[in-house]
């Protein structure tokens, strides 16, 4: 197979990035934009040892499941991978994936349970993270690359996002604040951040700006307290002078109002500041902690929330259980969890400052044991470290993973399958329609218990 050769494909599986997958001569080639069922023209792009990279150049039968994009930006920004097929179809490829990893990768015969399906698949998202393109316009991203595609009124997040972009987008011109260029490093505005509370409605709006002062934040300050009105509680400057592709620095200053928005989660008022991960679709990540919840049976129980962010899920059972322990890594995190546990009257949690596996091996020199322990990691699961002593040193009956990649979601279950942990149920919960990700809960359950 070489470069611009032409094939006719039949794609038969999808990419953990949405892309079609097909076959040629049993060489898979990965191509955006088909799906599941198309038979398709394709040009190849680029080949790799075992696989390849297609164009789509004609669609000789379209699959069944297929439907008109209702987005002009579909195809350009890196943000929807399925507005081309159903909802319902775009479920079915998320439930398969989460099946595919688990038999493929971590070698369960185990069956998912049915999909939680979002009941909104449009304006879910509570936070939007804009680059700025060097004519002052923002937008998101196209597909690996840092080219600003501009994306108008986005369809995955709130209207009032779109006004407040259009806002920011006049006062840049008004006072002329030059947009941030990462090749000279010169300009000042890098990102324009938004956040609601999906439950409050409460905004906070926070430029990215490779300064440590903003210049015109006055007029900024009217403008946003106009168009937003009273939700607007609070403006931020985020200073990020480095020479990096992350986005948010470390300093935070406020230009207005609170320096964190408050949000209700499962019953919990939470407070969010720029700095804290939070889940950005709201009412599907209730539905995902009230399934952890039912998985964990916390009632009465020593429960250790490890990767615990601003300590949502284990607040949520803060309620129900003895006693609740979180573990986080980012300092502003941790101290809204604390926060929010004196906020809702809660006495039973204490909140640790540190990374999972150090204070794993902090725990466990304590003698501390566990009843259930919920793991909620980034991409990149768990450390093998923090597998071990959980399992090894804390010993509880039951062990509940929240996951958004069901690859490291199935390395880990199987390494902990060898650490004497039964993987019992996995349920997939769609937190993020229209895109190619998938958010996972999975309940392990101590052998011989
Ligand atoms: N459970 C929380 C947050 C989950 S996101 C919620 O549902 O809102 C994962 C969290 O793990 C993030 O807050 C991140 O800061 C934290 N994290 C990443 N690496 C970590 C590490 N090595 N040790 C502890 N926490 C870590």
């Amino acid at each position: 197979m070489t470069k611009n050769e032409i094939f006719e494909v039949r794609i038969t599986g999808s990419t953990a990035e949405g892309y079609g997958v097909g076959h040629v001569d049993g060489f898979a080639v990965f191509v955006p934009l088909t799906a599941e069922g198309d038979f398709a023209r394709v040009r190849i792009v680029k080949v790799k040892k075992q696989y390849a990279y297609g164009k789509l150049i004609e669609l000789i039968e379209a699959a069944p499941d297929r439907c008109a994009p209702d987005c002009d930006c579909f195809s350009q920004c890196g943000g929807c991978a399925w507005r081309h097929i159903s909802y319902e179809a775009e479920c079915g490829v998320k439930y398969r994936r989460v099946a595919d990893a688990l038999g493929r990768i971590g070698g369960f015969s185990l069956k998912p349970m049915p999909i939680i399906g979002a009941e909104k698949t449009e304006r879910y998202r509570n936070k939007a993270q804009y680059p700025v393109d060097q004519n002052g316009r923002f937008g998101f991203y196209a597909v690996h690359s840092h080219r600003v595609i501009p994306c108008g009124d986005c369809r995955l997040q709130p209207q009032i996002f779109s006004r407040i972009v259009a806002a920011v987008e006049t006062w840049m011109r008004t006072y002329q604040i030059a947009p941030y260029d990462a090749v000279s490093h010169k300009g000042i505005l890098r990102h324009l951040y938004i956040r609601e509370g999906g439950a409050t409605r409460e905004l906070m709006v926070t430029l990215v700006c490779n300064a440590p002062t903003l210049t015109h934040a006055q007029p900024l300050i009217e403008v946003l307290k106009r168009e937003v009105g009273n939700a607007l509680k609070s403006i931020v400057l985020n200073v990020n002078r480095a020479k990096t592709n992350v986005i948010l620095g470390e300093t935070c200053k406020v230009l207005y109002g609170m320096d964190y928005i408050t949000d209700i989660l499962c019953g919990v008022r939470v407070r969010l500041s720029p700095l804290s991960f939070y889940q950005v679709n709201r009412d599907m990540a209730e539905r995902l902690y009230q399934l952890a919840a039912q998985y964990a049976c916390p009632a009465g129980r020593q429960v250790l929330d490890l990767y615990c962010g601003t300590g949502t899920i284990g607040l949520s059972m803060a309620k129900e259980a003895a006693f609740v322990t979180g573990v986080e890594l980012i300092p502003a995190a941790v101290e809204d969890a604390r926060q929010n546990a004196a906020d809702n009257g809660i006495q039973n949690a204490r909140f640790l400052c540190a990374d999972a596996a150090e204070a794993a091996k902090q725990l466990a020199l304590e003698g501390y044991r566990a009843d259930v322990v919920l793991l909620d990691p980034p991409r990149k699961g768990c450390d093998e470290a923090v597998l071990q002593i959980v399992a090894g040193d804390f010993c509880p009956q039951r062990i509940v993973y929240v996951s958004c990649a069901p690859a490291t979601l199935a390395r880990d279950a199987a390494r902990l399958r060898t650490l004497g942990y039964l993987l019992d149920e996995v349920t997939p919960v769609d937190l993020f329609p229209r895109t190619a990700h998938v958010e996972c809960v999975a309940l392990f359950i101590k052998e011989n218990a």
